[in-house]
């Protein structure tokens, strides 16, 4: 480290001790990694992937074999029995709007099981008044179960909302947004889907998988869920897809979602894959690996601030159900000086300085610390922060667990030398 970094000495001792307190989970996360790639290469061996898959179509994209036998090794890496994975999914948004639109019609109403959605499913599903071209617009309508005061969601409310009306869909949000509310593991997500299943059997579960995937030994697929949904410049893109999104389930209901992702009739036997299945399966191959790296750097961020006396969720010992960590550093200082030195240890515009900004949508000024040969991959390591109490850092990704380390201690060195933490 010393020959290639300038990292206070004290620093590294802690780094040291940061990494001792990391063995266990490191090993846990092992586990789930050996699983997950093991269970993709039997899904690309049983699919017979050849070189031919791997080349691309062009024009209309029919009969693009490549693109529909990922389609399959997709399905079955997640226990599902279908899958739409597609670069024609232009972010996570999109993909849980196509999921959406793809299985609601006028008149229907959605229930959201984990409270206020993230930021950009407000418009979307048209809460607070944005309409345009949103669910709402075309006469869906939507309701949610506030969590408890633990974050976690409202079993009891969940179950008399259900038993009141008429669902057609029960939303559920795996990982926690910018909130700081515990993320759903795939055994909570077990526990809304029993409970959907045994009070409103017709109601539909769909799922925000996003920065879930490959957390866990098993997807919400395996446990209840129709269809989950999530963003290929996150954790099944493995690092390597450069755009994309993939929505995977119930065969039945992936047919709708590719009759909205291109058009009625249609559906999803059209899409040229131009010349991304390569980087697709590859992404795909990589992404249980590379999941792993992100959460051993999650766990490596919160064992680190730890020992700086800094609260992080979830702690670095706890089971994880998502790759983020959220430092709380409870300054705007502290903040601003750990984003700048994250950006530092970044492969890419390392010698950027982020400040905050006004970013649309958003009340409070946000800084963000990303240095990604994606732009915008969250896999990739990176961290961002409305700057409000309690001023936490979102922190999630990291390609390999030892650039993740590197990008963590600047951020503590930087904390350091604007004299926030002292050693
Ligand atoms: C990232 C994310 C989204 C949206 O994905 P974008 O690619 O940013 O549009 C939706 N839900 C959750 C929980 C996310 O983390």
């Amino acid at each position: 480290m010393q020959d290639f970094f300038n990292i206070n000495p004290s620093l590294l001792c802690l780094d040291r001790e940061a990494r001792k307190l990391c063995k266990e989970p490191f090993e846990e996360i092992e586990k789930i990694t050996m699983h997950n790639q093991h269970k993709v290469l039997s899904a690309f061996i049983n699919n017979g992937v050849s070189e031919a898959h791997l080349g691309g179509s062009t024009g209309y994209g029919y009969d693009d074999r490549g693109r529909d036998t990922l389609e399959k090794v997709f399905a079955e890496s997640v226990g599902a029995e279908d899958s739409l994975i597609r670069h024609n999914f232009v972010s996570g948004t999109h993909t849980l709007s196509v999921m959406l639109f793809g299985v609601l019609r006028p008149g229907d109403t959605v229930l959201c099981l984990t409270g206020r959605p993230y930021d950009t499913l407000i418009g979307v599903l048209g809460i607070d008044g944005h309409s345009d071209g949103s669910l709402k617009d075309f006469g869906i309508h939507y309701e949610q179960v506030e969590l408890d005061k633990n974050g976690e969601p409202d079993q009891q409310e969940i179950r008399k909302r259900l038993s009141e009306k008429s669902y057609k869909v029960a939303y559920i949000q795996r990982s926690r947004g910018y909130s700081l509310r515990p993320s759903l593991t795939v055994q909570k997500i077990k526990e809304l889907c029993d409970i959907v299943k045994s009070v409103s059997p017709n109601t539909l579960i769909l799922v925000d998988n996003c920065y879930g995937e490959f957390v866990d030994k098993i997807e919400p697929t395996s446990v209840g869920a129709d269809l989950v949904a999530g963003s290929l410049i996150k954790n099944p893109g493995g690092g390597i897809a450069r755009t994309g999104g993939y929505i995977a389930g119930k065969h039945d209901l992936i047919e709708s979602c590719g009759y909205r992702l291109t058009c009625a009739g249609v559906g999803r036997e059209v899409g040229a894959s131009l010349g991304v299945n390569r980087e697709l399966y590859m992404g795909l191959f990589a992404a249980p690996h590379t999941v792993g790296e992100a959460l051993k750097t999650a766990t490596y961020a919160g064992a680190l601030f730890g020992l700086l006396g800094f609260e992080s969720t979830p702690a670095y010992n706890a089971k994880r159900a998502d790759i983020i960590e959220s430092v709380l550093l409870g300054t705007e200082e502290a903040l601003i000086a750990f984003c700048q030195g994250m950006q530092k240890g970044a492969p890419v515009d390392s010698f950027v300085t982020p400040e905050p900004w006004d970013m649309p949508g958003y009340d409070d000024k946000v800084i963000m610390a990303a240095g990604a040969f994606t732009l915008g991959a969250s896999i990739e390591l990176s961290a961002d922060a409305p700057l409000r109490e309690p001023y936490a850092a979102w922190l999630q990704g990291g390609l390999n667990f030892h650039s993740g380390q590197a990008g963590v201690l600047l951020a503590a060195q930087s904390m350091l030398e604007k004299g926030i933490i002292k050693l």
